[in-house]
């Protein structure tokens, strides 16, 4: 089938439109705009494709599917809890996968008589990156959803199974390519999902938001195949972008964790994944109240804030600016300390303090930050931990050792404000709770916040 011109030339466009948007989405300012322009381009891309004469059976079928999908997408992605997003993305992306996978199966069975090695190529290879990044996301949706365990789940001589299911695909997909035949697809499909269930299984903790971002890639690269597949060069070219932005935001991350990527993904069957047990401790802390906190803060010089996921939990984004506002009409020097990986997902804590339309200026990056520590008075640590966790620095056996940290602990005083004596995401104690200099004040942290500051107001 062939498109007319004025269709090529709005793909086209709509390729633009894609690439713009991820333009937009490279900084917190633009973001927003970023997400309306790559809808816009989907939209246009689906709306076109009904005029361009192509032959639609079922299309009262199609059309209500639209509609079903689009209102649940709509109303579930209002509706979800900003610390919930990432199980929300996994969920997307495994739908996303696992459309591409079925389209392949179903283009199999129209496959023309001369198909080319080159198509039943495209068609089994979206068959199995689709069901793998379908089942493998469902996996990492019921871990954060916390609907089963967060820790890796290790089966007996898992490592030999699973190269064992990766080696029946190998055999399987050679043999559809060259004998393509429905119920080798069928085979093909099912060890897929299989091999993308074991995949995700043994991986756990603080490494599931890298194995997402790397699903995500997958599943870019299986649209981009059905884009062969469907004879559509803007799914080809989507795609592609999405594959290509997607495993560079795996490596990213697992770089931002200080930890190879093959760790990651394998750490399990060697015993080496983030996010082991959480140890609870009756050592004595220093705790404090919210009087005493504004007194710190108010006659400080110099102050950073670190915000941390339990800032999002607790949704006291705009409390922390209100304070920041405060003490910088005091004439102290305030900034944001912004770590790669604070929160659950790639710049949790940019998107949720300007949110909060605190300045993109005031957030500093981690490696600009550093050296300020030691010079700082107050550090107000807000629903953080590993983030500043100095074991990553000086505790091998430590699953957080080797991420770059935030150089909380050479700051004069250390102010924590959290719950609980509970560890954070990677399940390990933080040293720092139990320094001399440091200070904790307990409770929700927003409801700490507007103690502290009503206390700065009476100083
Ligand atoms: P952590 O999970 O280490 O710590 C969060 C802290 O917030 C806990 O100490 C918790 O203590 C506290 N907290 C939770 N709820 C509240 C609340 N309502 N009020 C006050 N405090 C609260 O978070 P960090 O941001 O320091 O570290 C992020 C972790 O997530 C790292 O391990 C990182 O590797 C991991 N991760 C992040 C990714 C990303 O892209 N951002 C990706 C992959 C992993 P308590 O329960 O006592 O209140």
């Amino acid at each position: 089938m062939s498109n007319p011109t004025w269709a090529q030339l709005t793909n086209l466009g709509v390729a633009v439109l894609f690439i713009l948007s991820l333009k937009a989405l490279s900084s917190p300012k633009t973001a927003r705009l970023g997400t309306i322009v790559g809808a816009a381009g989907a939209v246009i891309a689906t709306v076109i494709l009904f005029f361009t004469g192509i032959e639609l059976d079922n299309l009262a079928v199609i059309i209500a599917m639209i509609v079903i999908g689009s209102v649940i997408g709509a109303v579930s992605a209002r509706r979800v809890k900003m610390t919930a997003m990432p199980q929300m993305v996994a969920l997307f992306n495994g739908v996303g996968g696992g459309a591409a996978g079925l389209i392949a199966v179903v283009e199999f069975l129209h496959a023309k008589d001369d198909a080319t090695a080159l198509f039943w190529i495209f068609t089994v290879v979206t068959v199995i990156i689709g069901s793998v990044a379908f089942s493998g996301s469902i996996v990492t949706y019921l871990k954060l959803q916390e609907l089963m365990t967060t820790r890796p789940v290790v089966i007996p001589a898992g490592k030999w199974v699973t190269i064992l299911v990766a080696a029946a695909l190998v055999v399987f997909a050679i043999w559809g390519i060259i004998d393509p035949q429905f119920w080798i697809i069928l085979i093909l499909l099912a060890l897929s999902l299989i091999f993308g269930v074991l995949f995700v299984l043994p991986v756990g903790g603080a490494d599931v938001p890298i194995v997402i971002s790397l699903l995500n890639a997958l599943t870019g690269l299986a649209v981009a195949a059905s884009g062969y597949v469907l004879d559509n060069v803007l799914l080809l070219i989507a795609g592609t972008l999405v594959g290509a932005s997607g495993t560079l935001l795996t490596t990213m991350m697992a770089k931002a964790m200080g930890r190879p990527l093959t760790a990651t993904l394998f750490g399990a069957f060697s015993g080496t994944t983030a996010g082991s047990a959480g140890p609870g401790s009756d050592r004595p802390v220093r705790s404090s109240s919210p009087q005493d906190v504004a007194i710190m803060l108010g006659y400080a010089d110099k102050v950073i804030l670190v915000p941390g996921y339990g800032l999002a939990v607790a949704q006291a984004q705009s409390t922390l600016r209100e304070l920041a506002d405060l003490l910088a009409e005091r004439g102290i020097d305030v900034d944001y300390a912004i770590h790669p990986v604070a929160g659950r997902m790639p710049g949790h804590m940019n998107v949720l303090l300007a949110e909060a339309n605190v300045p993109y200026e005031q957030l500093k990056e981690m490696d600009e930050i550093n050296p300020e520590f030691s010079a700082t008075d107050v550090v107000l640590v807000v629903g953080a931990n590993d983030v500043v966790n100095p074991a990553a620095r000086t505790d091998q056996s430590a699953p957080i050792y080797g991420m770059p940290i935030l150089d909380v602990d050479t700051a004069g005083q250390v102010v924590f404000l959290k719950r609980s004596m509970r560890p954070g995401f990677a399940g390990i104690e933080n040293e720092l709770l139990f320094d001399p200099k440091t200070t904790l004040l307990f409770g929700d942290a927003k409801e700490s916040l507007t103690k502290v500051v009503a206390s700065l107001k009476a100083l």
